[in-house]
């Protein structure tokens, strides 16, 4: 599946030192392909990269800021020149900088922007052009039930949302080469991103994960191989004729 003539497919996901990018850039490896494994520090990305060669496959660390054009370029150049060009890219890095509207600063909005939807951007535009010559690829964007609205993150929201809009645009004009761009819209999934929430309300993690579960049809939270499930879905060469789709993946419809 994640193979081609010249040989094993190369897929980058970004923010995979931890969290739900290192459960998907496992799963891509598990799936045959070698892994680019983007963060801020390249040194946090040893463990992923482990990973990924304990599955057989290549894996490759990465130290980029996705929001930042010329180190995305030089950063996807590298990955074209070690592992191949890169026909799968997964838009998963992501911040929150939460705070009621009244006291969001410019700062916190602006950064929340730059690295969802900038950094989406600049990842996506960059990669495109390996899979448009390869008439193939694969573009996953990470978007969140925040999507619809949620207390306390207007710019987080506003971003997710803005993805969506991404996601289905891409898919309109990528999908003539064989590239489809989906999202997934996770809900509560277990990471240290949702452990600083339980910090800042003040409540263990325990505490929190519990109580999200009440609300929850499924009556527990999500991991993150649960998104990883959903990605390697999308990405999967029998999937080409699902393009532009959001697929929440919360444990009901609407949480
Ligand atoms: P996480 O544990 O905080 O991991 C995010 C990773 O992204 C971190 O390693 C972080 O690096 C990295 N990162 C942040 N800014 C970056 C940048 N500018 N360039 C490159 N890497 C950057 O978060 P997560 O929970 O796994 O979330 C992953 C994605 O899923 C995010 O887009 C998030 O919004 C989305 N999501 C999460 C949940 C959830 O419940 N956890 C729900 C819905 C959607 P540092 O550690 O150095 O900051």
């Amino acid at each position: 599946m994640s193979t081609t003539q010249g040989g094993t497919r190369a897929a980058i996901v970004t923010g995979a030192a931890r969290g739900i990018g290192a459960g998907v850039a496992k799963r891509l490896a598990q799936e045959g392909f070698d892994v680019a494994v983007f963060d801020l520090d390249e040194a946090q990305t040893k463990d992923t990269v482990a990973a990924v060669e304990a599955a057989g496959r290549r894996g490759l660390g990465v130290g980029v800021d996705v929001s930042d054009p010329d180190a995305v370029e030089q950063s996807v150049a590298k990955v074209a020149e070690q592992l191949g060009p890169p026909l799968v890219l997964v838009n998963n890095a992501g911040i929150t900088r939460d705070n009621l509207l009244f006291k969001m600063s410019l700062e916190d909005w602006d950064r929340v922007m730059a690295v969802h939807l900038r950094g989406a951007f600049l990842m996506s535009k960059a990669t495109q052009k390996y899979m448009v010559e390869a008439k193939w690829g694969r573009i996953v964007n990470l978007s969140s039930t925040s999507a619809l609205g949620n207390r306390g993150q207007a710019n987080y929201s506003a971003a997710k949302a803005g993805l969506q809009g991404f996601t289905r645009t891409l898919a309109i004009e990528l999908g003539p080469f064989g590239i489809t761009v989906n999202a997934i819209a996770p809900g509560f999934i277990a990471t240290a991103m949702t452990e600083a929430t339980a910090e800042r309300l003040g409540i263990t993690f325990e505490q929190m994960k519990q109580a999200a579960s009440q609300n929850i049809p499924v009556r527990r939270v999500g991991e993150p191989e649960d998104v990883a499930q959903a990605v390697a879905f999308f990405v999967d060469e029998r999937s080409g004729f699902v393009n532009g789709q959001i697929l929440y993946v919360s444990g009901g419809p609407n949480v």
